[in-house]
């Protein structure tokens, strides 16, 4: 394994981007007023660069993470998706890289752990920093569990390069006391070479380096030829660095509410996103410049 160039972009990007929301962030419109701009994204291009998050998007959040599976439909539609010849099909998750890619078939590109590690061509990336600091995620793992284990229902996934307390499960009256707890340990183990980061229902423990889902979408997008439009979807927080990669010239897909996003568009649930993804197989790639 090599970092594969995910070093240098690390220290030419980051600084000036913001990792979450910021105040320019309006609600983005649904899908069917957007798809006139979709169409024309596509029609400029030749060629489709289609990254998938995967909890929340292409399978319904669940109470329980491990039991987390892609619809059927969902499924079928990536898999076809994946095999046009025009388009690049890539999963960007939240998860360990293992794990991910063994819910989902069809894509030639994973990357997982917010975009830590990055497989292409059958080889695995990993940023040379978070490799470094995967001993203290791992500490930090053993330690939780014994400082959660009074609490119900809190569950500490160890994901190598970051680690997560699930909390969906536990009552709501103690999560602060997850929260805390975790912040102990985290200081303790970590100092400033990890963080905390929160997403739906989760708290994340990270190394402390500028690097997210974003990044990943653009190493990914550099590879590819000059005229290929970026897509993303994705459902949370960590996927705004991402929708920020891909817009204005791609298109930013939130699936979601009408909440503040840095994507243009938005969907309501997996099942739409599953139809977006058939009309992108079936008539979306035709538009493509040929
Ligand atoms: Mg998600």
């Amino acid at each position: 394994m090599d970092d594969d160039g995910i070093t240098h972009r690390v220290e030419a990007d980051d600084r000036t981007r913001p990792r979450s929301m910021t105040t320019d962030d309006t609600v983005p419109d649904p899908l069917e007023e957007q798809l006139p701009a979709v169409r024309t994204a596509l029609s400029n291009a030749s060629r489709l660069l289609a990254c998938l998050d995967f909890d929340g998007t292409l399978a319904p959040i669940v109470e329980e993470p491990d039991e987390a599976a892609p619809t059927p439909a969902n499924e079928a539609a990536v898999e076809a998706l994946a095999a046009e010849s025009a388009v690049t099909t890539a999963i960007i998750s939240g998860r360990a890289l293992t794990d991910v890619r063994e819910r989902i078939d069809g894509p030639s590109i994973y990357a997982g752990n917010h975009g830590l590690e990055l497989e292409r061509r059958g080889s695995v990336a990993v940023h040379p920093v978070a490799r470094k600091r995967a001993t203290r995620i791992e500490r930090a793992c053993e330690t939780l569990e014994t400082a959660l284990e009074p609490i119900p229902n809190a569950r500490i996934e160890d994901k190598r390069l970051t680690a997560t307390v699930h909390v969906r499960s536990v009552p709501e009256a103690a999560h602060p006391v997850v929260e805390r707890r975790t912040r102990e340990v985290v200081d303790r183990f970590g100092g400033d070479a990890l963080e905390i980061s929160g997403g739906k229902q989760i708290l994340e423990i990270e190394p402390s380096i500028p690097w997210g889902k974003g990044n990943a979408v653009e190493l990914i997008d550099a590879e590819l030829p000059e005229d290929t439009v970026a897509l993303y979807i994705g459902d949370d927080t960590t996927d705004e660095s991402a929708f920020r990669a891909v817009e204005p010239d791609g298109v930013g897909i939130l699936v979601g509410d009408d909440e503040p996003s840095a994507a243009s568009t938005r969907v309501a649930s997996p099942a739409d996103v599953a139809s977006f993804l058939e009309w992108l197989e079936t008539t979306g790639v035709e538009l493509l410049a040929e």
